[in-house]
């Protein structure tokens, strides 16, 4: 069992992460009732710092619940993506308690199936939706995003009534990059021969960032967390292997712990995840906002330059596969795509390209969806895969 110094083993640490994400859904409620206001957020391209400047807690409302999907396809196309149907369904049928206690919600115009149900869902809460500009480099669209991070903020202060002065931007900022430091050091061990933790545990933990009121003892855990995996990983040191386990980066679509098959079936048929560069992944933190100069500004830098596939041209994200595929020692990609999700899906002709005639890694595409029903399939595809890299 790993052990930190004198601290808990990196199994109580995580065990404590998952108790934590149980237990959200009551804090929720308990600062709901402390009279806090809860903002939804379906995407990165909306800053957390924000939300926390004007007073409010952010939280991820992006669906992963296969059950709220029928209810969803009573009115939506049964071929599209299962993220926005999840949400939806859980929206309409009032069955997840984060929504449930969302007093508004921020929307934006990443891909089109989103942003037409953001209409629909305005029958349920207050919307704004951010329209973001899908070319970050053409002229104007840094100045686009900036006022549409002065539009939003004027409508969190409608929400809350606190205005998101500098000192209270720069605040927050200075908070979320310690949130981001914190995980970065943790991610650090998968550049290692041996981990000392699994991505599949890797997205527990980063997946409670979306669900957190109190930061401070968050930061608390992922700090005891990042210190329990160093005294781990040098215990161990570089001398050890772990065999003949291909190193494999999940890239693609966000999944999130409940959504996650293909990172849990590829761990299961033998392959080393040493990387998963989607927004559920080190996307969201593999960067720090600029502490320097106007916050709002630094914000308005960070998230219009996140190597989404929404975005045309997105050569963000080869660049990003490629400095993973260098950092992590990753000897094979597989590309999940979501079904009916078009960016990712065309996006993945260049992320296969990339693979193929630039970084000589074998590429595995795989598009599905929420249901256990193609497991078996995934399971003999993944397999082949990982055993094609021996
Ligand atoms: S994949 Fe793109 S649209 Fe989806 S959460 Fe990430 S940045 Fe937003
Ligand atoms: S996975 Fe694709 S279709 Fe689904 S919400 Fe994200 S960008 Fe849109």
């Amino acid at each position: 069992m790993r052990r930190g110094h004198v601290g808990r083993t990196i199994g109580e640490i995580l065990a404590e992460v998952d108790q934590r994400l149980e237990w959200a859904q009551i804090r929720f409620k308990e600062a709901k009732e402390s009279g806090l206001k809860v903002i939804g957020l379906y995407c990165g391209y909306i800053p957390f710092e924000l939300v926390r400047a004007v007073g409010a807690i952010p939280v991820s409302l992006c669906g992963s619940d296969a059950d709220a999907i029928p209810s969803a396809e009573l009115e939506l196309p049964r071929n599209f993506c299962p993220l926005i149907k999840s949400s939806y369904g859980l929206a309409i049928t009032d069955t997840c308690p984060f929504f449930h206690f969302a007093d508004a919600l921020i929307g934006e115009t990443t891909c089109d199936g989103k942003k037409k149900v953001f209409e629909l869902l305005a029958r349920l809460r207050p919307v704004h939706v951010m329209q973001l500009p899908y070319d970050k480099n053409a002229p104007g669209a840094l100045d686009q995003w900036r006022s549409e991070m002065k539009r939003v903020s004027e409508f969190l202060v409608g929400v809350t009534g606190i205005e998101p002065t500098p000192e209270r931007l720069s605040a927050e900022i200075y908070y979320e990059n310690e949130l981001r430091r914190v995980l970065q050091r943790i991610v650090r061990t998968f550049e290692r021969p041996v981990p000392s933790l699994t991505w599949t545990q890797m997205l527990s933990v980063r997946s409670l960032t979306d669900f957190v009121v109190d930061r401070a003892p968050y930061l608390a855990l992922i700090e005891e967390l990042a210190e329990a995996v160093s005294v781990a990983d040098a215990a161990v040191g570089d001398a050890s292997t772990s065999g003949r386990m291909p190193r494999v980066l999940v890239t693609g679509s966000p999944m999130s712990p409940e959504t996650n098959k293909v990172m849990r079936i590829a761990e299961e048929s033998g392959a080393l995840v040493v990387a998963h560069d989607a927004c559920s992944g080190t996307k969201m933190f593999d960067r720090l906002v600029d502490e320097e100069g106007d916050p709002l500004d630094a914000l308005t830098r960070y998230t219009l330059y996140i190597p989404c596939a929404c975005m045309s041209p997105n050569d963000g994200r080869v660049d990003l596969l490629r400095s993973s595929v260098s950092t992590y020692g990753v000897e094979g990609v597989i590309d999940t795509v979501w079904q009916a999700c078009h960016t990712f899906n065309v996006e993945s002709v260049i992320v296969q390209r990339a693979c193929r005639e630039e970084l000589n890694v074998p590429c595995l595409k795989i598009e599905t969806d929420y249901s256990a029903a193609d497991e078996g399939q995934l399971r003999t595809r993944i397999e082949a895969f990982v055993e094609q890299m021996l």
